[in-house]
């Protein structure tokens, strides 16, 4: 859907090539940068900054993650189409948009209810096959499970075991692990009992926090 404000437009493009300069080599992931509207998932007033590299404030406290974040998550994540990939933290919707975008059937679980009924309406927008579900990540969706990919997009304190158990087995999962700030972590599970790990650098992700919550901010 190409946006009729060329400020914006322009913008996108510089941020593309701030990408690249940033080690995103995935052209898969700068094209589906190319064709999500960052702004969509923001508030107005917020627009002119949807195109600088930071992370952003949702109405209900929660951030949007930067875009190079999202793009290293997404490059990490090797995702190729038609796989299944299922995220933990909606938040604004776009990382799972990007996924979309990639070619991915995506699954994402979102622990807030005001964020989850906020984003639902959008991602049926902009990234129509995109399911969403208001549960606990620590719970991961068995109902879909397993899972080509699982991308967790909050700071975990640790690897919960139940979403390495809903990983197909030569999946990979990406997730930043930590409590005050995160180490990136991908791991792709070798057997029923096999992991390998590799670690890629210091982030600072809002906490995975367990349980569903109804309070619409906190
Ligand atoms: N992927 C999002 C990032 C949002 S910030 C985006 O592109 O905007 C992280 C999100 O994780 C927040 O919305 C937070 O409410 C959610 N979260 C934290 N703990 C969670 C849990 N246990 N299960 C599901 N979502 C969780």
């Amino acid at each position: 859907m190409p946006t009729d404000n060329y400020l914006l437009l322009g913008q996108k493009k510089r941020l593309i090539e701030q990408l690249r300069a940033k080690g995103i080599t995935d052209e898969n992931v700068l094209n589906a940068f190319d064709k999500m509207e960052r702004h969509r998932f923001l508030e107005s007033l917020l627009w002119s900054q949807a195109y600088e590299d930071v992370a952003l404030k949702l109405t209900t406290d929660q951030t949007i993650s930067k875009p190079s974040t999202v793009a290293f998550q997404s490059q990490l994540l090797e995702v190729k189409k038609g796989q299944k990939v299922l995220e933990i933290g909606t938040g604004s919707g776009f990382q799972a948009a990007i996924l979309y975008a990639m070619g991915a059937k995506v699954y994402t679980v979102e622990r807030q209810i005001a964020l989850f009924k906020h984003t639902k309406p959008l991602l049926n927008d902009l990234a129509p096959s995109v399911i969403t579900y208001y549960g606990d990540g620590f719970k991961g969706y068995p109902q879909f499970a397993p899972y080509d990919r699982i991308i967790v997009t909050c700071g975990a304190p640790d690897v919960p075991q139940t979403l390495l158990d809903q990983l197909v087995i030569g999946g990979i999962m990406v997730i930043p692990v930590g409590v005050e700030s995160q180490v990136m972590k991908k791991i792709v599970k070798v057997s029923d009992s096999e992991y390998e790990e590799e670690d890629f650098g210091g982030f600072v992700f809002v906490p995975m926090l367990k349980e569903r919550v109804r309070r619409p901010t906190y």
